[in-house]
């Protein structure tokens, strides 16, 4: 099963893609995690990607596309995945050729996002300041909303309520991507 999760960043996109990992025995990935892994290489691409991200823009379509369709290529992402982070704008999702089962929307409100990332226990990160977060927040609004009415028009968009405790927003995404919508 391939699927998507899709949210503002704080909505807890990572949480609820290792809960699913676990549950349905898929792999999650997440092309943060890609990008991020990318821009700690000291090459012309690395540092491109590490400005990008540094500021809270989003890596070029095209770029994006190119480099997810390939790190899918790998054997462990052949018998389905939960994806994180992408498709991130329109062109994205109508260039995407891989094929999606389900895309799970984590339905959080601007406000509580903030407030969790504000709080966020632990690591800080490089490309986490304010300046980057409202950045990211309105590009979403601006560019991701837009993939969501594209995939509702597919049927296969599931939205859930991101505000509820952890084990239930799980129970709510596990029943509803196993049923047709
Ligand atoms: P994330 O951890 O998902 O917030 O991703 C961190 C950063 O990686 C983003 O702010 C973008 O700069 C870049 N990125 C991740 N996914 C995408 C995507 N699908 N398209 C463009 N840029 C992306």
């Amino acid at each position: 099963m391939k699927i998507i999760l899709i949210g503002i960043q704080g909505a807890g996109k990572s949480t609820q893609g290792n809960l699913l990992a676990e549950k349905l025995k898929i792999p999650y990935l997440s092309t943060g995690h890609i990008f991020r892994n990318l821009a700690k290489e000291k090459t012309k691409l690395g540092r491109y990607i590490k400005e990008i991200m540094n500021a809270g823009y989003l890596i070029p379509d095209r770029k994006t596309l190119i480099i997810v369709s390939d790190y899918l290529k790998r054997s462990e992402y052949q018998m389905g995945y939960i994806l994180d982070g992408f498709p991130r704008t329109v062109p994205q999702a109508k260039l995407f050729r891989n094929g999606v089962d389900k895309v799970v929307y984590l339905k959080v409100s601007d406000k509580e996002a903030l407030w969790r990332l504000s709080y966020r226990n632990g690591e800080t990160r490089e490309d986490e300041t304010l300046a980057a977060l409202r950045n990211r927040i309105e590009l979403f609004h601006k560019l991701t909303e837009p993939v969501l009415e594209f995939y509702r028009k597919k049927k296969i968009l599931v939205e859930i309520d991101g505000e509820q405790k952890i084990e239930q927003i799980n129970k709510d995404i596990l029943r509803r991507v196993k049923k047709n919508p």
